[in-house]
């Protein structure tokens, strides 16, 4: 999952980051309006955090303008303590949900699993294909009942799939959801991160879960 944080506080917009990366999201921040809205348009982030206050452009402005321009990318505004107008304008204007400032980051963290789960019918926090269970809120992963222990890269890569089991995924679609704007894409890194995920999750099984598809990327499958 990659998400764009634009919040002019530095530090706000750095402890938001810091605890998302940790939890093996990819994290792009602006820290202006104009920026955000232009990484906001032309990135396929899975969440948009959007402080209200920014310099060059305020985040309702931000909001209206990608919604006007049908990016229906989910929205969490932050607002401040008491401007239940702010609010108002930010659920008029299409945002999914908010959060009053100051917040406690595990209520973020919550919050995000919510969000991601209205896009989609999950509505418990386990994800599932054929043996393999993923634990949104614990974040443990087992086959067939056997613990799997992942790095945060090889655990983002895997919810990317699970997310999207089925669908054919191009080296783009992953390196847009889970690598953030730093990364190059003249590396091979999304194939030796693949490898390691089958290392631990198919090699010692029969039944394969990733599939390469020649020519075009890969496939997770029950
Ligand atoms: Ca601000």
């Amino acid at each position: 999952m990659r998400i764009l944080i634009v919040e002019d506080e530095k530090k706000v917009a750095s402890f938001i980051k810091k605890g998302l990366v940790e939890e093996s999201y990819a994290v792009d921040v602006a820290y202006d309006g104009e920026e955000g809205l232009f990484l906001a348009e032309n990135n396929e982030y899975d969440l948009v955090i959007l402080d209200v206050m920014l310099p060059k452009k305020t985040g309702l402005e931000i909001l209206k303008e990608l919604r006007g321009g049908n990016i229906q990318t989910p929205v969490m505004m932050l607002t401040a303590k008491d401007s239940v107008s702010d609010k108002v304008k930010g659920l008029d204007f299409g945002c999914d949900d908010y959060l009053t400032k100051p917040f406690a980051f595990d209520e973020l963290l919550a919050r995000i699993r919510a969000l991601m789960r209205r896009g989609t019918k999950e509505k418990s926090v386990q994800l599932k294909v054929a043996d393999l269970v993923m634990d949104l809120s614990t974040r443990k992963v087992t086959r067939a009942g056997q613990d799997i222990d992942l790095t945060s890269k090889e655990y983002a890569l895997l919810e990317y799939f699970v997310r999207n089991k089925g669908r054919i995924l191009t080296r783009t679609n992953i390196a847009e959801h889970v690598w953030d704007y730093n990364f190059d894409s003249f590396t091979n890194v999304i194939d030796v991160y693949i490898n390691y995920l089958r290392n631990k999750i198919d090699k010692d099984f029969p039944h394969k879960l990733i599939h390469t598809v020649r020519g075009v990327g890969y496939t997770l499958k029950d």
